[in-house]
């Protein structure tokens, strides 16, 4: 029992020096400002994070914008959702780029899609914005680098932005103020299972 009461006491000195440290920390945070997000990796969860931001978002009344560089040939179940919502929403014409391979066409749509992101980076009223997919349209060179990482530094101070997508270029994880990356464990696809509308789209 005497020795039941010493571990019970001892877990409460450990949890209470965790809640000081926590405390400190969140009296030190006073910064407030709009965050750059990115989402990384090669695990599942990338565009499902950003939207999920998006969705809380909505949740507190924000104005919310959504672009989409990759889509594929499905339905789409977030937009079918945060449009009726009131999220505006870009989707680039052309499909997955590893099925068009039309370096020209590409660049075209990936283009467009990117001078709306452009209008919205300038945009005080919107509050959160998600670029899924970005990372590659900047690798394959059809989207500027500079220009994303300039058109970010100018947008408005509360504004947020996620940028999700792989291989997340090292000068945009260097303006971000928050970046994760999802690591692949195991995933259903590589044992044969098809991807699963609602889960996976
Ligand atoms: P999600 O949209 O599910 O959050 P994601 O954005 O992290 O996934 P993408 O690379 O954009 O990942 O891929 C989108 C699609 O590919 C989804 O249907 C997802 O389930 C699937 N996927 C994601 N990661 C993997 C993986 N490691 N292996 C196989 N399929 C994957
Ligand atoms: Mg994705």
């Amino acid at each position: 029992m005497a020795d039941e009461q010493t571990k019970d006491e001892r877990y409460k000195a450990r949890q209470q020096k965790v809640k000081a440290q926590v405390d400190e920390k969140i009296a030190a945070a006073q910064e407030e400002k709009g965050l750059v997000l990115v989402v990384t990796g090669n695990g599942k969860g990338k565009s499902t994070s950003g939207f999920g931001t998006i969705a809380r978002a909505v949740g507190h009344e924000k104005t919310c914008a959504v672009a989409q560089f990759i889509k594929g040939t499905w339905e789409n179940g977030e937009r079918n959702l945060l449009e009726k919502l009131g999220v505006e929403f870009c989707v680039m014409a052309t499909g997955f780029t590893w099925e068009t391979q039309n370096k020209e066409s590409d660049t075209k749509a990936a283009q467009e899609t990117w001078s709306t992101c452009k209008k919205w980076l300038a945009d005080e009223s919107i509050d959160v914005i998600l670029f899924d997919e970005l990372t590659y349209m900047i690798t394959y060179g059809y989207v500027d680098l500079d220009e994303v990482i300039d058109a970010l530094a100018k947008r408005p101070k509360m504004q947020s932005v996620i940028i999700t997508g792989r291989a997340a270029h090292r000068r945009l994880i260097e303006v971000a103020d928050t970046v994760s990356e999802v690591k692949n464990v195991k995933h259903a696809f590589e044992s044969g299972v098809k991807a699963l509308k609602g889960v996976d789209w």
